[in-house]
Parts: structure tokens; sequence; C-alpha cells
């Protein structure tokens, strides 16, 4: 037994879990998929009927599900593949009142009361998780800590006054420190206080098991293709016909051509996990780097594990440098003793145009199907906040964050604009013009497990040279809004760069919004040297 959380003098106590192995849309292992117990739900599917579809097994997902049923709504969560196999299983699960989008902004771009209602509903997210684990006696070693902030030049220092200042403004508890807990030099520091972190794969899981115990049910390797939008919501999933009286869209982004294409871009970031011993800050630590990097510790059965992250670059398109995680490796190595690496993975997050979630109607007309999306690098806090505002807009209650976070708000600031024309060129500025496809001349054009784009007979094919030496061919074009993928040598995947789809290398859809997967080419005319 190990003990894992302690509140108002309670303790509670768990077993240790057996250590399985989740999926997730990569083929780098997180730090969290070899630590926690799958929940597959064990009831059946036999009533076709629901109040409420929610489509996809992530944090919002399952947060959204539970908070339904628990309100008497009869729900169904229909997963693509298994539970947590998009960025929930390969997050890095901070919590946080201190957001990505500096509450200064949000308070030039949507005002004082707004911005304050951002902050609430940030801190009300962290205390609906610390209810749950309460409540549902999860074990995934949640923890409150605080989040140093700090500044390494004269430029970082003046918007570091501002994010405090605006952030005091708001009720975000926060000070300036002359020492703070982590080895790196610094010119101004912050300390930001009620901040927490725990395990999140190990808390959705619970959620999900919790969510099918008071009626709910789950049905995974179900991709939802399209809704049908009527009175009444019919899917005609995988599994059969499926009805409902509302569908929420939990999939990060909603699969297929929407508006939040132009008002989401996708993005990866990485991480690194390593094992160390415990002398350790329990904190949680940013620079002001752009983009940032974030630090933090987590123990898991344990065993204490320092995680890094950082170095964002749009999804599709080329990394900072040569290799993400070595740059990662090399600044931790600079500021901490050298330890092993146990985990190295990335995963992908959709930035919102004006840095504030669309969590509501989908548009306004097909008045019942909704969406989450747009977190940044806030979804642990943001898919909570959408389960509360999507409980409220489905169960007609009153919320003053539906009208703030609606998908279908009409007020875009100028460099919202911009970001939207950056986005609606960005199928021509991006076409083939990072990797332009090279001849194909013979397998050797290629290492084992490594994917690329080429020329052969005047078409273009994405090749990948598999551990077996056999070729998988597939067109590159993506099948959401027809761009040319490029080769993810991280994740093995074929990405997308203008809106953040990504596929396996057999072409088989790994992350929205397509919702078809890329066409196979199975004869391919190989040059004379070649083998198949
Ligand atoms: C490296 C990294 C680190 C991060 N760190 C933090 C952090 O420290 N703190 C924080 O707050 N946020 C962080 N984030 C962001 C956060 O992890 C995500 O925003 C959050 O996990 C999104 O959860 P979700 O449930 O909305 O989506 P997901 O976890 O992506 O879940 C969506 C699910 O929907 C399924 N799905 C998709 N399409 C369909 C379909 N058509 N039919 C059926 N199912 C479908 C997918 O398979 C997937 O399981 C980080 C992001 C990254 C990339």
């Amino acid at each position: 037994m190990q003990l894992l959380y302690q509140q108002s003098g309670r303790l509670f106590a768990f077993k240790k879990k057996t250590k399985v192995m989740i999926e997730r849309d990569g083929a780098a292992t997180s730090l969290w998929q070899s630590s926690t117990n799958a929940f597959h739900g064990s009831r059946q599917f036999v009533n076709q009927e629901f109040d409420v579809i929610i489509v996809g097994g992530g944090i919002t997902g399952l947060t959204t599900a539970l908070l339904l049923q628990k309100s008497g709504k009869h729900c169904v969560l229909l997963e693509a593949k298994s539970l947590c196999f998009g960025t929930t299983g390969g997050t890095t699960a901070h919590l946080n009142t201190l957001l990505d989008t500096p509450y200064a902004e949000m308070i030039k771009n949507f005002g004082h009361e707004n911005a304050r209602l951002v902050a609430n509903n940030a801190k009300a997210a962290i205390e609906l998780i610390e209810k749950n684990i309460l409540e549902y006696e999860i074990d995934c070693e949640f923890q409150r800590t605080s989040a140093f902030l700090f500044a390494k030049d004269h430029g970082q220092e003046k918007e570091l006054d501002e994010i405090v200042g605006a952030a005091n403004n708001l009720g975000v508890e926060s000070k300036f420190v002359s020492k703070i807990p982590w080895p790196f030099q610094f010119r101004k520091a912050a300390e930001f206080s009620g901040q927490a972190k725990f395990h999140p794969t190990r808390y959705v899981m619970s959620l999900a098991k919790a969510f099918e115990e008071l009626g709910g049910l789950i049905l995974e390797n179900c991709r939802v293709k399209y809704a049908e939008y009527k009175q009444v919501i019919l899917i005609d999933s995988p599994l059969g016909k499926i009805y409902a009286h509302h569908l929420v869209y939990a999939t990060h982004i909603p699969p297929g051509v929407t508006q939040l294409n132009l008002r989401c871009a996708p993005y990866r970031s990485y991480a690194i996990a390593l094992q160390i011993e415990s002398d350790y800050p329990e904190s949680l630590a940013y620079d002001m780097e752009d983009p940032y990097h974030y630090f933090r510790v987590q123990t898991i059965d344990e065993q204490k594990y320092l995680i890094a992250g950082g170095e964002d670059h749009k999804t599709g398109h080329p990394t900072l440098s040569e290799n993400p995680f070595k740059s990662l490796e090399d600044l931790v190595s600079k500021h901490f003793k050298a330890t092993a690496v146990s985990n190295r993975w990335s995963s992908q997050y959709f930035e919102s145009v004006d840095g504030l979630p669309f969590i509501g109607k989908l548009s306004e007309v097909e008045n019942n199907i909704y969406v989450a999306t747009g977190f940044g690098g806030n979804g642990m806090i943001y898919g909570t906040v959408s389960a509360l505002v999507l409980h409220d807009l489905i169960t007609g209650t009153e919320n003053p964050c539906i009208r703030l976070f609606s998908p279908t708000r009409h007020k875009l600031m100028a460099s919202a604009k911009s970001f939207i024309k950056e986005n609606v060129d960005v199928a021509t500025k991006f076409f083939g013009k990072f990797w332009p496809a090279r001849e194909f001349k013979s397998k050797d054009a290629l290492e084992t497990e490594e994917g690329g784009i080429f020329k052969m007979d005047g078409k273009t094919l994405a090749i990948y040279r598999d551990s077996n030496e056999r070729l998988l061919v597939v067109d590159p074009t993506c099948t959401h809004m027809k761009c040319q993928v490029n080769w993810n040598e991280f994740e093995k995947s074929w990405d997308c760069p203008c809106h953040g789809a990504r596929y396996s290398v057999e072409g088989e859809v790994l992350t929205g919004p397509a919702d078809a997967n890329l066409t196979k080419v199975e004869a391919v005319p190989l040059p004379a040297k070649a083998e198949t």
C-alpha cells in the first residue's frame, strides 16, 4: 500500500496497480501509458437511444459524460480507438490557473470581467478534479503546489511584471520572489499559488469507471464520421445506429470541415521524463522563452520522474531543432544531475485564434451539436471547464461562460484576423514546401522505419519502410482538405501541416479533423532495383 493523498487530515491509501500499456496516437511511449490500467467498459450495446452522445474518450469527454450522467442524462461515450488515445495520453498534466494566454492580454481583448470569469473557471476546474478524486477515491497522485515563472532578460522581465499585475488584479494569487526552488538562473521570478499536478490517465480511466457505474455506456473502436442533424441526432456508427437528443464532440477538434479549422491551429509539443532521486522540487516551473519550456516532478508508484517539455512547433512543419528530444535533454543536463531518460514523447494541441477556448454549440443552426476545442497547452483545465459549461448548456442551466466561450463568437481581434488569413492560404502556402518530393530510385532511399515523400512515374507518394523491410505506400493527399502530409519521424506518422490531421504508416486516421484514411497505393511500379 502507498500513501497518495492527504486533505483536511484525512489520509487515503490505495493498493498498487499492475502496469499495463495503454494505446496512444503515436509511436513514442509517454510516461503515463505504462503506468495506467486501461478501462474498456463492460456494458453491452443494447439500447440505441440516448439523451447525449459524447464523442471522444479523453479528459474532456469523460468529465462531460460523468457530469451529465450524474445529472440524470442517459449518455453513451464513443471513442475512435481506446480511452486516452489522444492528447490526454500524451499530456504533461500541470493543473494551472496561470494560463498560457496572459491575463493582461485577456483583459485587453475581452475585458476585466470576462478575464476574471476565465480565472475563476480555471480555479473551479482544479476544484472539480480534486472533488472527483475524493468522491471516487482516485489513485492519481494529485498534489496542490505552486508554479514559478522566471524571466531571463529585460523583455521577459517586463512581460512578467504585466502577468503578475494582471493575475493579482483578477484574484489569481501571485508574488515576486527572490529565490526559486529550481536550479535556473533568472533576473526576476514570480510564484503563483493554487496550482496542482496529477497522473492524467489514471484520473481519466477512473472517471470512466465511475461513469459506467452510474449507468453510462462506453463504446471503443467506434469512430464517428458523420452525425445526421435533425431534432433527433442519428449516428451510423461502426457498431450500429445510435440516436440521441444531443451530441458533444469532445474529440479535441471536431471531425470534418468546420469553421473551427480556421480558428484553431495545430501544434506539436515534446516531453521527456527522467528517473530521479528524491531531492527535487514538487512545484511547477516555466521559463519565458518563445516557445516556453515547462518542468515538473511526478511520483508514480514511489518512483520520481522529472518531466521537461517544450520545443513546440506547428504540426507538419519543421522542428525547431534537428532533434527536439535531444534539445530538451541538453537543457535538462545543463541544470540537473545527469539521469537516464525513461520516456520521450510528443503530442498535439490546438491553439485558438484569440487565446480563449471554443466551448459550446458548433453552429447557430445545428442547435444540439456541441464542441470543445482550442485549449492550447491548458487542456486539462479547459477540458474540465468544458464539461461544466456543456453540462449547463445541455441541462438548461445558466452559466456566463456559455456566451464567453461560444464557438460562434463574432468579435475577433486584429491579431485573430491575421491568424485566420494565414490559415486560409495555408494549403497553398505549405504544399510540398518543407520536404519537396525526391525521386524514388530504390528502397535504399529510406532507412528502416523511416518515411518520406517521393515522386515516382510523375506521382507523389508517401512511402514508409517498415522493420520487416516492406514498403508501405499511401497517397499523401490529406483526406480533410487535400493538403500534402509530411513525415513525423518522432511519432512515425504522416502529419498534415494545414489543420493537423495525422495518419499511421498504413494511412489510418490517428488524429482529426480528418475522418477518412489516406488512400493505400497497393501496386507501386517500383524501379527495377527496388523490391517490395
Ligand atoms: C505535450 C503536451 C503537453 C501538455 N501539457 C499540458 C499540461 O501540462 N496541462 C494542461 O492543462 N494541458 C496540457 N496539454 C494540453 C492537454 O493535454 C489537451 O488539451 C487535453 O489532453 C485535450 O483533451 P481532450 O479530451 O479534449 O482531447 P484528447 O485527449 O485528444 O481526446 C480526444 C479523443 O477523441 C477521440 N476521437 C477523435 N476523433 C474521433 C471521432 N471522430 N470519433 C470517435 N472518437 C474520436 C480520440 O481518439 C481521442 O481519444 C498538453 C498538450 C501537449 C501536446
